[in-house]
């Protein structure tokens, strides 16, 4: 089932995240409707907050479903490591229509559950690394509009306030 995208401005996507407990069916059915609404927008991440559940979960797949093998799903994931640094233009399906450049680590090496319940790390660089961090700030409440600074993020922020108040956000 494909899940409505909640927008910058929705609580849950200004929240922490909650580690997951058990893996019950119906984590389960989140995960694959995740993965149906990514695949949907299209975009090459998900974070559970985005679809309003406040747990820590995300999906991606670089390669936007081109490549089997490129679809991860996390659950209570962990940076292991990071290091360098990359400069690239980034967006948010919870931001629509909005892009900024947002410097991040260019190399990150992650843990966390599959949806199989394996415990998996993987390391990644270039794209796969800016979007596993990407999904990571989801967990934690902070969008990549929050990674910007002065007049790039009031920008942003004024524009979708003006949106949301004609009642196109
Ligand atoms: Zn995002």
């Amino acid at each position: 089932m494909i899940r409505p995208i909640l927008r910058y401005g929705a609580d849950v996507l200004h929240a922490r995240a909650s580690p997951v407990g058990e893996l019950t069916p119906e984590i389960q059915q989140l995960i694959d409707d995740m993965i149906q609404t990514m695949y949907a927008a299209p975009g090459i991440g998900l974070a559970a907050p985005q679809v309003g559940v406040a747990l820590r979960i995300f999906v991606c797949d670089v390669s936007v479903g081109r490549n089997p093998q490129d679809l991860m799903t996390f659950i209570n994931p962990e940076f292991v490591e990071r290091d360098g640094m990359q400069l690239e233009e980034e967006g948010c399906l919870s931001v629509p229509g909005f892009n900024a450049t947002v410097a991040r680590p260019s190399r990150a090496v992650l843990k966390g559950l599959s949806r199989e319940r394996v415990e998996q790390t993987v390391e990644a660089s270039g794209l796969l690394a800016r979007c596993f961090q990407h999904e990571m700030d989801h967990l934690d409440g902070t969008l990549f509009v929050d990674r910007l600074r002065g007049l790039q993020k009031d920008l942003i922020v004024r524009r979708i306030k003006k949106l949301a108040r004609s009642g196109k956000w």
